[in-house]
């Protein structure tokens, strides 16, 4: 049994904790680590490493930042799949998902050795006679990241690369039900070069999260997880003064035009609805059919009854179990809510069982018709394999409906009309659009932008946007020679 260690000012250590959290294979139940809830003093101690190491590496020249990065990037491919395998363990995703997770994580580490250009400010000469103005971005100090559970490489990956290229050290807090990804995410990291307490790595949930958000030495704070959490992190940090974007839940709607290509239109709901156990931020978890596209769902309900979860090394498995008994009994309760409101449930998933791992947290493919906005199944991120499909007549009925709900993390559109399309692209108020394509895949040269109770802060801070969030400008105006004053060309211009 593995106790997940400690990263604090460059040594993995065992916490001093009395009490920890179950790591466990979600296919078994089967305790694998043992995640410590790290002392108020260990957190105090992650918190003034980073405060110590940010004054030698605010100082270390940006190319050489982004040499450590460079160094990451080239460690983190070599041991993409061991990585992956480590994934796949503790949160039960099949190895080309896991595989995926990695890969996107090592895209944004691509952008951070990259950041030299980034870092650029801005200047103007003679903005005055003989005064120039230039502008710097400067590092902001001790930044810190909470993860949630279902991307535990990529996650932490869009975080403390980017910050701490930009000058900035960090305290990661990760997911307390899949810390092994993380821990060994740190490890390459210092293996790549980042000094002793650039980065820090503690573990644990509420409290802990909660001790980082009232300390003062934090500067920002970055969030990725559920709604409840995010707006309790967006209003404490915020409410310390500190610099906070918190990117929460999610329920993305796909619209179906009757003029769409149907294969490519199921064969792609298929993926986006249950791929992952539907444990994806940017799953489709609503598909809206227009029209006579409606005719189409019976035969997407036989495909979906095709996909079988499986082992993470099963090469025919659709997807993995999912995270914990309570997630499952969570999904289980909707499902069942589902029924009781009225929607019917045209694949039905509760049952499922894995033979010979019945004690996993196995839910199959599930799909609910005759979905309307006032249900649970509509109303709540889920979180599960489980698709609601819903019918309207029009293109205009389908945007009112995506607009009224609540999220604006992703959606998608089907459709042979670029008129369709631009109306949609246009209209959705989304953050995130797919034109036939099921699920618009941030890359780290574009913003992640959810929007309404998707999202809470200014800048979608998420690649580029990053060196916004984890940095100041300082805007310095000059007068650089006294000579300079009465000399000049003799023109005078005064428009006051
Ligand atoms: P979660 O909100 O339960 O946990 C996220 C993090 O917050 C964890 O590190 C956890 O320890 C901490 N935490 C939990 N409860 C807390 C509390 N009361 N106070 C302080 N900290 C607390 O989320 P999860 O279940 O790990 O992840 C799934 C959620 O994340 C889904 O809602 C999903 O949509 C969302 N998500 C969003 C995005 C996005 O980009 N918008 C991406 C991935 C996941």
């Amino acid at each position: 049994m593995k106790n997940v260690p400690l990263l604090i000012n460059g040594e993995f250590c065992a916490s001093h904790s009395q009490e920890s959290i179950d790591v466990t294979n979600p296919a078994t139940n089967e305790v694998i680590a043992k995640a410590p809830c790290a002392t108020a003093t260990e957190i105090d101690m992650a918190v003034a490493s980073a405060k110590q190491a940010f004054e030698i590496w605010r100082e270390v020249p940006v190319p050489e930042r982004a040499r450590v990065m460079m160094n990451y990037q080239a460690l983190l491919k070599k041991h993409h799949d061991e990585i992956a395998e480590i994934l796949s363990s503790e949160t039960g995703k099949t190895f080309a998902d896991a595989k995926g997770d990695v890969w996107r994580g090592i895209e944004v580490v691509e952008q951070a050795a990259n950041v030299s250009s980034m870092m650029m400010g801005e200047t103007a000469e003679n903005v005055a006679r003989g005064i120039d103005t230039y502008s710097y971005i400067q590092p902001l100090g001790v930044c810190l990241g909470i993860t949630p559970f279902n991307f535990p490489a990529m996650i932490p990956l869009w975080m403390f690369p980017m910050a701490i290229a930009c000058g900035n050290t960090f305290v990661l807090k990760p997911s307390e039900q899949d810390p092994l990804t993380p821990i060994r995410l740190a490890e390459l990291f210092i293996e790549a070069g980042a000094p002793k307490g650039v980065l820090n790595v503690v573990h644990g949930g509420k409290d802990q999260v909660n001790q980082l958000l009232n300390h003062e030495d934090i500067k920002a704070v970055s969030f990725v997880g559920s709604v409840p959490v995010g707006q309790h992190i967006y209003k404490t940090a915020t409410d310390n003064m500190k610099r906070a974007q918190c990117f929460a839940g999610a329920k993305n709607h796909s619209v179906i035009m009757p003029d769409a290509n149907k294969a490519q239109v199921l064969n792609n709901l298929v993926g986006a609805s249950v791929g992952a156990a539907g444990q994806r931020c940017m799953a489709i978890s609503v598909a809206v059919f227009v029209g006579e596209s409606e005719s189409w769902i019976n035969e997407l309900g036989d495909m979906l009854k095709e996909v079988k979860p499986g082992l993470w090394n099963d090469e025919a498995a659709g997807f993995g179990p999912l995270i914990s008994p309570q997630a499952k009994a969570r999904v289980l309760s909707l499902i069942q809510q589902g029924k009781d409101e009225g929607a019917t449930c045209l694949v039905d998933g509760s049952d499922f069982n894995l033979a010979g791992y019945e004690s996993g947290n196995w839910v199959g493919p599930t799909v609910f018709t005759d979905v309307t906005e006032k249900m649970a199944i509509y109303q709540q991120e889920i979180f599960g394999p489980v698709l609601c499909c819903m019918a309207v007549d029009t293109l205009e009925e389908a945007i009112a409906l995506v607009n009224r709900n609540p999220y604006g993390n992703g959606t998608s559109i089907f459709t042979a009309s670029g008129a369709a399309a631009r109306k949609y692209q246009h209209e959705i108020e989304v953050g995130q659009v797919g034109i036939n394509v099921p699920i618009p895949v941030p890359l780290p040269f574009f913003s992640f932008t959810g929007w309404k109770n998707s999202f809470y802060g200014d800048l979608h801070a998420y690649g580029k946007q990053a060196v916004r969030f984890y940095t100041e400008t300082k805007t310095i105006t000059a007068r650089w020679f006294e000579d300079d004053i009465p000399s000049g060309p003799n023109m005078t211009i005064n428009l006051r």
